[in-house]
């Protein structure tokens, strides 16, 4: 039995009933494979559940607003997903009149889809033979042929590309795309793969040359970039009425659309006796006198290229006395669930009390 036909054979037996292998339908596919880019099917199982029920159809999605359809992503991070599958929504109903595109070529144009997505897709929904080659699929042709060249390099890419282009050809591709990323999820994994009882073990290059571990080889990426946060959490109003100041995240940076705080980004962590003195403080609150009521500790959060250092001080104002206040969104305190905020932003809330 070749490579192709034991593999699909394996998954036959062995996958795990999910619902979006239950269906054909590209936009149920296509969302499954968005919200699984990056993220594992323990974590990634309640938002697919959540995704289809609220939006069952790409036009459910296409008419929401982009605040509803970031709060039900709220958690998953990569939030550029969530806005790139909400603009192709639009994009299908607008410009394919409601029916998903039935081409690689057609998908491929959607906002957000790339290479990859577009391959699940037409390979899944149209029985196209795209092969899709994700971080488990690589892993497995990079082991199963020994490629030693650095999977994330030009050379090596192109060689995971042609291999496995020709494993899948004259087999169900929908299948044969499964089913590789299935055997590289449960079977051929990162670390410790259960190689003595796989399956391809006579056939595994990297198996039989003692490559197991060194395999797949990658460049290592630069370094996270540090960026130190201060947050300035602004209260006024009174106790039955309290309101607090929130600001939308810009284009071009990280959580675009979500909202934080008034912010002032400082080079290297900031003492606050310094910040409280700064021409930024000072634009900030211009005109008012804020009473500052605490200062937190430093809160770490880690996203995949930068590591966030932040800090969250807490002051009052009077009533309607910030000058710049059309820059904010003015929030009653009850009202904050409504927003989508980053899990940052969500873990000071819900520390203080206010979520
Ligand atoms: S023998 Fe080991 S390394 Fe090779 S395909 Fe099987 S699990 Fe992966």
């Amino acid at each position: 039995m070749d490579f192709a036909h034991a593999l699909i054979d394996w998954y036959n037996h062995h996958k795990r009933q999910l619902p979006w292998r239950e269906t054909r339908d590209p936009y149920k596919i296509w969302l499954s494979e968005v919200i699984f880019q990056q993220t594992r099917i323990v974590q990634g199982f309640e938002y697919y559940v959540r995704f289809t029920e609220k939006f069952p159809t790409v036009h459910h999605l296409a008419n929401a607003y982009e605040d509803e359809v970031l709060k039900l992503w709220q958690g998953l991070g990569y939030y550029s997903r969530a806005r790139n599958l909400h603009l192709a929504a639009k994009t299908v109903v607008e410009t394919f009149d409601g029916k998903f595109p039935d081409n690689y070529s057609d998908i491929l144009k959607l906002k957000g889809i790339g290479p990859y997505t577009a391959a699940a897709i037409a390979s899944i929904a149209f029985n196209q033979p795209y092969p899709v080659v994700d971080g488990n699929v690589i892993r497995v042709i990079s082991r199963w042929f020994a490629i030693e060249e650095a999977v994330n390099s030009t050379v090596g890419r192109m060689k995971i590309e042609k291999s496995v282009q020709e494993l899948i050809t004259g087999h169900p591709p929908g299948t044969f795309n499964q089913a590789m990323m299935e055997f590289g999820a449960l079977f051929c994994k990162p670390r410790k793969p259960d190689c003595e009882s796989c399956i391809f073990n006579n056939s595994c290059l990297a198996f039989r040359q003692g490559l197991v571990g060194k395999l797949p080889v990658k460049i290592k990426n630069q370094p996270p970039k540090k960026r130190f946060f201060n947050y300035l959490v602004i209260l006024s109003g009174n106790n039955s009425n309290q309101l607090i100041y929130l600001k939308k995240r810009p284009e071009g940076d990280i959580w675009q659309g979500l909202y934080d705080f008034p912010l002032i980004e400082t080079k290297t962590g900031t003492d606050t006796k310094s910040l409280l003195s700064s021409f930024a403080w000072k634009a900030i609150f211009n005109g008012t006198h804020p009473l500052v009521e605490q200062v937190s500790g430093e809160f770490k959060h880690q996203l995949t290229h930068q590591h966030i250092f932040a800090k969250f001080i807490t002051v009052k104002i009077e009533e309607n006395s910030l000058q710049n206040a059309d820059n904010y969104n003015i929030a009653g305190l009850q009202k904050l669930h409504d927003y989508p905020i980053p899990r940052l932003i969500e873990q000071f809330l819900t520390i203080n009390g206010f979520l």
